[in-house]
């Protein structure tokens, strides 16, 4: 088993707060990191099922919040604001919102729908120009993240986080730029940032002193992919930019898929614990709409029972 974990005690009850900041100043009080998870729409019945199996029982393990992705382009936008829709009526809700490709009205339209359905934040994205519409960002009115973070704060009172990179956005120069534009980000109403998946502790707490060097405060919640399927998860690194550590790759290729799930698990287990111990102010795990390794994360690390 990883070693050191802490084990959250408060029972807090995520809809009696607001936004994202005041349920984590809540846990922050008694000294404890936030417990959040993420989901995806699903794409058709059989993961809609998934989806809302796999929510009530990661519901029973006391989240602070959870957040739904949105897809580049608008792609699954009525699917995701269902989501969205169901999800906060029972728990605080983060919904996510690319800007790739849209108009202003178009985007404020959907800003006002999350309003209505009371989410705590909004997590204002760019997105990237989906494969069938590469010219995607050119054609919209929205080109950064940072112009949706100004629309939604002129517009709403809504709470508004962003995304933050522990290996580098692929499309900037280095850290330095990534943390400026999370400044300039807080600057224009970002109160939370949460990161691209990443895998070691050293990549978070560089990515927190680069942004706070760089004037960027604002808390900076790591997400945490819990690794039951090794080769899926390597896959999707691949895929985000993010570096496995090569002691890890080694161990995943001489073992069967059993031991891997061992491994991996343990792996992004130990990492969770260990980033809470660097100062992390809580975790985010993706779940893929699965609760299996989710919650066996979550537990592993003390964060639930
Ligand atoms: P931006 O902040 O616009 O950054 C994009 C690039 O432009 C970066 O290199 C940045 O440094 C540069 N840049 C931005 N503003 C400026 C500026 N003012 N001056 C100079 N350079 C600038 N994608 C989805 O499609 N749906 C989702 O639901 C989704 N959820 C995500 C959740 C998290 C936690 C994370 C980390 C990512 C998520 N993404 C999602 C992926 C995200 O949309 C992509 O990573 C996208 O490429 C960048 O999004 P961004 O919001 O960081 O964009």
């Amino acid at each position: 088993m990883p070693e050191t974990s802490l084990l959250r005690k408060a029972q807090l009850k995520s809809l009696d707060f607001a936004t994202i900041t005041e349920v984590a100043s809540a846990r922050k009080a008694v000294n404890e990191p936030t417990l959040s998870f993420e989901f995806f729409p699903p794409k058709d019945e059989t993961g809609e099922a998934n989806l809302w199996s796999a929510f009530d029982k990661l519901l029973e393990v006391s989240p602070d919040y959870v957040s739904v992705t949105y897809g580049a382009g608008g792609s699954n936008r009525e699917r995701s604001l269902a989501v969205v829709d169901r999800m906060a009526k029972q728990v605080l809700t983060i919904g996510h919102l690319t800007c790739v490709g849209a108009t202003k009205q178009s985007t404020l339209e959907i800003v006002q729908h999350f309003e209505r359905a009371g989410v705590g934040a909004i997590l204002a994205l760019r997105g990237d120009s989906p494969k069938d519409d590469p010219d995607a960002l050119d054609k919209g009115e929205l080109k950064t993240a940072l112009e949706l973070v100004e629309l939604v704060a002129e517009f709403t009172d809504l709470e508004i986080g962003v995304a933050a990179f522990p290996e580098v956005h692929p499309e900037s120069p280095n850290m330095e730029h990534d943390s400026k534009v999370l400044a300039l980000k807080q600057s224009a109403g970002a109160t939370f940032a949460v990161t691209q998946l990443f895998f070691s502790v050293q990549a978070y707490t560089d990515l927190v002193a680069s942004a706070n060097a760089a004037g960027a405060s604002l808390p900076i919640v790591p997400g945490v992919m819990p690794i039951s399927n090794a080769k899926q998860v390597v896959r999707m690194a691949e895929l985000s930019g993010a570096a496995i550590p090569a002691e890890l790759l080694a161990k995943f290729d001489a073992a069967d898929d059993e031991q891997a799930r061992e491994i991996g698990m343990q792996y992004s287990t130990q990492l969770a614990i260990d980033l809470v111990a660097a100062g992390a102010p809580g975790i985010h795990i993706f779940t893929l709409n699965h609760h299996a390794a989710a919650i066996e994360l979550a537990r592993g690390a003390g964060l639930c029972r």
